[in-house]
């Protein structure tokens, strides 16, 4: 029978599952992915992490909780850095160790690292210390998978960079084409964007409005690492230099109308990208421009008063005012 692998649906799981999954199959395990987040996982998430982890590593434990006894091995990998010359937030490093010590009663862990900061072909010595631990040693279907995996992973790219959001592409759910009047940047880490339960259906609420949305995960990365080249030092955080490079591209793009950004709280990159793309726009851009920051006890009330403020802004400009910078005078002295 089938080795059974889990995989949380939280943190880079909307970078990564199609690349994973097509990895893993291939070797010959059955790979299953925890639900979409509910209250309920959200709540086992809060119950057994830390007070102060940031929301996506709470929602992330909650998804282990709902695998532990669905599966005979859990994958939650060590990623140190996943481009070269650059780390991600340490948070990503630490996962398995939060989960192994926080989390009750979980099968075996599969935490390979994955530390690309030298060389990008550090990812096939990963892959293979991930199927020998799984058991899988022939050498020709550990590159086969690879090659698969890398084939999907091309596939799911070219699929996000027409304008699919992961979510879609993952459920294999087609484009549906939608009768736009504006065409917004929507800035965040990809497990707040397209988490549903998270964001609380931000996407479907705008789309439903007639607004067209552009993501980081659209645009392609050299769009991304040319902007962030204009800045005074070299960035080298690779979440936050997502969110500041396109953010940067779409505030410079005459056919998109306005920017919102999702942050969570707690979040140092965010506090950081998000504060350098505020001061920004505040400056620089004369279209709708808003921050939402979310942790798990952020109301549907309160959040949708705000979208609804983001969609008077975009009407009001684009009827009434368009020489004028939607969001007052700036309030920063340089
Ligand atoms: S980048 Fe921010 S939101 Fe993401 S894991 Fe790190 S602290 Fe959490």
């Amino acid at each position: 029978m089938a080795v059974k692998v889990g995989i949380p649906r939280g943190m880079y799981f909307y970078k990564y599952y199609p690349f994973i999954q097509t990895f893993l199959t291939e070797l010959g395990a059955e790979v299953v992915p925890s639900p979409e987040t509910t209250k309920e996982i959200l709540d086992k998430g809060v119950l057994y992490s830390i007070d102060d982890a940031c929301l996506p590593v709470k929602v992330y434990h909650g998804h282990a909780y709902n695998l532990r006894d669905k599966v005979d091995r859990m994958l939650v990998p060590r990623l140190t850095s996943v481009s070269k010359g650059e780390y991600i937030c340490p948070k990503f490093g630490g996962l398995p160790e939060m989960i192994k010590y926080s989390v009750p009663d979980l099968p075996p862990l599969i935490d390979t690292e994955i530390n690309l900061i030298k060389n990008q072909r550090e990812l096939v010595k990963a892959l293979y210390k991930m199927a020998f631990s799984l058991k899988f040693k022939n050498p020709v279907r550990i590159n086969k998978g690879i090659s698969a995996a890398m084939k999907a992973n091309r596939e799911f790219e070219a699929a996000v960079h027409k304008g699919n959001t992961p979510d879609y592409v993952i459920a294999a759910i087609p484009h549906m084409s939608y009768k736009t009047k504006a065409r917004i940047g929507l800035i965040g880490h990809p497990y707040l964007l397209y988490d549903n339960f998270v964001n609380m259906g931000l996407i479907k609420k705008l789309r439903e409005r007639g607004i067209d949305i552009i993501t980081p995960d659209m645009l392609d990365p050299h769009i991304i690492n040319e902007r962030c080249m204009e800045l005074s030092k070299r960035m080298f955080w690779s979440s936050g230099k997502d969110l500041i490079g396109s953010a940067l591209y779409i505030m410079d793009n005459s056919s998109i109308d306005g920017m919102l950004a999702i942050t969570a709280f707690g979040c140092g990159v965010d506090s950081l990208a998000g504060e350098f793309i505020e001061k920004q726009a505040r400056k620089y851009y004369k279209k709708p421009f808003m921050v939402l920051n979310i942790d798990e006890h952020t109301g549907d009330a309160g959040f949708n008063t705000r979208i609804e403020a983001f969609f008077d802004l975009l009407d009001w400009r684009n009827t009434n005012a368009s020489y004028l910078s939607a969001h007052g005078r700036s309030i920063y002295s340089s």
